[in-house]
């Protein structure tokens, strides 16, 4: 067999993605969600046109990273909790950080961005309903908090991220996104004087996303949908 023959995976992914780029609105950004899986499925997918792709975990992304060198557009996304110790090579590694949960951590990601000399985009990981398995800011806690990030000026803080607690019937999910709504035009509007670019509102995983467009979501970050079930 010839060595460029197509792969089960690979017409598998083009084929997902073909379809979710007709699915989705020009003006959302598909993210492929690349965590567990191996970089011939991220070149793959970079092949027919993906740009931007998510990685939970430093220690998984790096020689990942170091693998794909070569696609020279690839956009990388951290969306997993980031550990304060990894924060400086999360900053080395990734253009977007969509998971900086707390007032510290936005610090410390401003002060190690001046030192490395990058301008690492950020969104703010917003728990819109309440949600002891994960974190980030309560909605009150980021209006307290917004002053002291709009000091921040090494970082561009782009967006909201919000993820939805588990379990949520399609109802509840619907209302988690429209608070997730109504919280970034608050933002946006008033950061306005602050900051020029806050536009983004990162929603919508494979059981949701087009609840999270609907629902004005522009960036949607999508694993299964494009790459299959993953490995527990
Ligand atoms: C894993 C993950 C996704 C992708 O989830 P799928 O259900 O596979 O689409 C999206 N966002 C975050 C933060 C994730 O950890």
């Amino acid at each position: 067999m010839s060595s460029t023959a197509t792969k089960p995976f690979e017409s598998l992914i083009r084929d997902r993605v073909a379809q979710l780029k007709q699915e989705i609105p020009s003006s959302v950004t598909l993210m492929g969600v690349s965590k567990k899986k191996p970089t011939p499925y991220i070149r793959a997918a970079y092949d027919c046109g993906l740009r931007h792709f998510g990685e939970s975990r430093i220690q998984e992304a790096l020689p990942k990273q170091e693998e794909l060198a070569d696609l020279s557009e690839l956009v990388w996304h951290f969306i997993g909790t980031l550990q304060s110790n990894k924060a400086k090579k999360a900053i080395a590694h990734f253009h977007w950080i969509h998971s900086v949960d707390n007032l510290k951590l936005a610090q410390r990601l401003d002060r190690l961005a001046q030192g490395e000399n990058r301008r690492p985009n950020l969104c703010l990981q917003v728990k819109v309903l309440p949600d002891p398995s994960k974190t980030g800011w309560h909605i009150d806690e980021l209006m307290a908090d917004l002053p002291a990030l709009y000091l921040l000026s090494n970082v561009a803080i782009r967006g909201v991220m919000v993820i939805p607690p588990l379990g949520l019937n399609l109802e509840e999910t619907r209302h988690c996104f429209s608070k997730a709504q109504d919280l970034f035009h608050t933002v946006q509007r008033q950061s306005r004087e602050h900051w020029v670019q806050f536009d983004q509102l990162s929603k919508g995983m494979s059981g949701d996303y087009q609840d999270a467009i609907a629902a004005g979501s522009t960036i949607v970050r999508l694993g299964r949908t494009i790459f299959g079930e993953r490995e527990k």
